[in-house]
């Protein structure tokens, strides 16, 4: 609870116009990284050892900080969430990277699904909604069309470029510090501080 009353603090904070919604939504469902909430939806990496015939979990690196002998493994969602990397967690000595194993025996198996489905899919993810939502977001802040403008993009690429002067205003179209006639190269042309 306490993190959606900050979300949207910081929301309401950012000050945007009603058609900059992207950067309010990326807001609300963005993942929490170090106090931020611009980061992609995405599982919450896992860590995981055996201990007493059991398995121990955590999400908590300081609890592997504590005991780092080299049999902490973990799921670890990189890329994005585009990519799962399972193994194990270096040692202190070691060079600092994940050495990557596999699925050892029928309890980790469990314990892989329990992660990827429950805490990934359903948890994190809202079942596809929250990074469907999160990347609409994202496309809208990327391509920044602002309503009731000429909206017109350069034929020489900058597809998410998006002319911002009035509709059927003269001369060339205008995004930030680039301009463009209608079958132009794009030129820069800082826009002269008033
Ligand atoms: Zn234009």
């Amino acid at each position: 609870m306490a993190d959606i009353v900050n979300r949207v603090r910081r929301m309401r904070r950012q000050n945007r116009r009603w058609y900059e919604w992207g950067h309010r939504v990326m807001t609300l469902v963005g993942r929490e990284d170090g106090g931020a909430y611009g980061g992609v939806p995405r599982p919450r990496d896992m860590w995981f050892r055996h201990e007493n015939g059991r398995i121990r979990t955590t999400y908590n690196y300081d609890d592997v900080r504590a005991k780092n002998d080299g049999e902490w493994k973990i799921f670890d969602s990189q890329s994005d969430g585009f990519e799962v990397v399972i193994g194990y967690w270096p040692h202190p000595n070691d060079n600092g990277s994940i050495s990557r194993s596999g699925l050892d025996g029928r309890a980790e198996q469990r314990l892989f699904l329990r992660w990827f489905v429950w805490d990934g899919l359903v948890k994190a993810e809202w079942l596809g909604l929250r990074r469907w939502l999160y990347y609409k977001a994202l496309t809208s802040v990327v391509e920044q069309k602002v309503p009731f403008t000429c909206q017109a993009t350069p034929t020489s690429g900058y597809s998410h470029w998006h002319c911002s002067l009035r509709r059927k205003h003269v001369g060339e179209h205008r995004f930030h510090n680039y301009t463009w006639a209608n079958s132009g190269r794009v030129k820069f042309k800082p826009v002269r501080n008033a």
